[in-house]
């Protein structure tokens, strides 16, 4: 009898004990938050690292505004580039991404930019990411905007590539999980999990050694971005529906710093009823951009905040993109444009001109200057840098653009080690962050194409230093 209590006894302190472990917070050694290309590199490499992690995505899939990166990842001194004879070195990709910056950007994290632009390159390649096209975006004094053969959009060939990986290493990944908070010591000092929400509803708790925040920016949330520049009311915005800045109520309790939040970029060339952005990719290999007049009015290749201004002084505070079929051909990014039937198409340039509305005749002398200004391959007019081509294969196709908000390059203040540094100017133990969460790289305007290269470079930063923190 007393042995049958006895192990009765047993059982029921067990069942008690399996309970009370149903309460206990789960426990990782890295928690990421966000499942961008940040996110995901950051995942990626701290299981390299022979971590355990657990990537929270509040989505009901990955990517966020990384799938829809279309022009293509900076990288400079890359195989790739050795491979189509262009000489780049790592000087010049500082200057010009300080320069888009006006030169108030953190040197310390624009140097480690620069210096694990060609490794990131690599380390794509590696996981079978087609990087062989090597482009010119908007500001770059020299080719070195890394994408898939043919010019195709970066995006959608990178996020499945990564996801693969995640998948391969058995990785912990969440959708539809919600972070809402940290978990941390009285002072705000130090990091030690996160607080989630299911989309039921449910919440719960998961302990661990380090916290990566990879969460991405707020260009969907107008409330906000319009707080931190008014002048950017009634804009329409290029970013998906979860970019609405969660890292601000995240941190909250801990005091984290905030850098260059009121700097917001409007992407120049965006389509004005479905916001769909046009990749810098177009002007980059030949388009020009007219007012509704026909007239030229400034250097397609200038930076964007330069860009979008010009746009804004045109009539209806708008322009046209034309190009050719040559342009179209060279770039397959072009191809959603099209399926989606966003561009007017006409075999002369007239006749585009009558279709979008714009003065034919001048549309015609515009284009025609242009080509003479491509000829003797100096663009007297407005000093664009680089004149791959004429316009002259039929068909001609144009598109009506405005600005819209594109990119938020304020956010939490990191230093080289991806450490989120406090408002008291010391780093907060446990927390890390990584891409457009992040402030401080691209300053007052971002260069087109710098954001992967940023993702995926400090994301992978975060990943190492959280990896020596929680996993030694
Ligand atoms: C249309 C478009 C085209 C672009 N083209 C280019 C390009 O060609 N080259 C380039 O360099 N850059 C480009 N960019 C910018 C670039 O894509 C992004 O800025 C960059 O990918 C940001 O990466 P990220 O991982 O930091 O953020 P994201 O990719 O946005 O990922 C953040 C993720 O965190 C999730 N998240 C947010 N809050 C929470 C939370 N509370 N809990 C859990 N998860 C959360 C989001 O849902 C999202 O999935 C483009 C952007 C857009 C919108």
């Amino acid at each position: 009898m007393k042995k049958v209590l006895l192990a009765f006894l047993g059982v029921a302190a067990m069942g008690a004990l399996c309970l009370f472990c149903l309460f206990l917070p789960e426990r990782t050694d890295i928690v990421v938050v966000g499942g961008g290309a940040a996110g995901m590199s950051a995942a990626i490499e701290a299981t390299e690292r022979g971590c355990s992690v657990v990537l929270l995505e509040k989505m009901s899939y990955l990517g966020g505004n990384s799938l829809r990166a279309t022009g293509g990842m900076n990288a400079a001194c890359t195989e790739e580039q050795k491979k189509n004879g262009i000489v780049d070195s790592l000087d010049s990709y500082y200057q010009d991404t300080m320069k888009a910056g006006h030169w108030l950007n953190n040197k310390k994290l624009v140097r480690l930019l620069v210096r694990n632009s060609a490794e990131s390159v690599s380390w794509l390649e590696h996981m079978g990411l087609d990087l062989s096209d090597v482009g010119r975006l908007a500001g770059h004094s020299i080719s070195r905007t890394h994408r898939p053969a043919g010019g195709a959009p970066i995006g959608t060939s990178l996020i499945p590539v990564l996801t693969g990986q995640l998948n391969k290493r058995g990785i912990d990944v969440r959708t539809e999980n919600r972070v809402i908070g940290l978990l941390h010591n009285q002072k705000g000092t130090e990091v030690f999990g996160v607080l989630t929400e299911t989309r039921e509803g449910r919440q719960y708790k998961i302990k661990a050694s380090a916290v990566i925040i990879a969460s991405g920016g707020f260009g969907s949330e107008p409330a906000l971005y319009v707080k931190m520049d008014p002048d950017l009311k009634g804009f329409k915005t290029t970013n998906q529906p979860g970019a609405t800045g969660d890292y601000l109520s995240i941190v909250e309790g801990l005091h984290p710093a905030l850098v260059d939040m009121s700097y917001i970029q409007t992407h120049p060339t965006v389509e004005p009823n479905n916001g769909v952005l046009i990749t810098e990719a177009v002007r980059g290999n030949g388009a020009v951009l007219v007012n509704r007049n026909g007239y030229r009015f400034t250097d397609e290749l200038a930076f964007r905040d330069v860009l979008s201004r010009e746009i804004l002084k045109q009539p209806e505070k708008s322009a046209y993109l034309i190009f050719d079929d040559q342009i179209r051909k060279g770039l397959s990014a072009t191809d959603t444009y099209f399926a989606m039937n966003l561009i007017t198409k006409a075999d002369t340039l007239s006749e585009l001109a009558e279709m979008l509305g714009i003065h034919p005749v001048v549309l015609s002398q515009s284009v025609q200057r242009y080509n003479q200004l491509v000829m003797i391959g100096e663009d007297r007019d407005f000093g664009r840098n680089d004149l791959p081509s004429e316009i002259i294969h039929a068909p001609f196709y144009g598109i009506r653009i405005v600005p819209a908000v594109h990119y938020c390059m304020g956010g939490l203040k990191i230093n080289e080690k991806a450490e989120v540094i406090s408002e008291s100017g010391g780093p907060i133990k446990g927390l890390f962050a990584a891409g457009e969460a992040t402030g401080g790289i691209h300053a007052a305007n971002r260069l087109g194409g710098n954001s992967l290269a940023d993702a995926i470079a400090f994301g992978r930063i975060a990943a190492r230093e959280a990896a020596s923190l929680a996993c030694r």
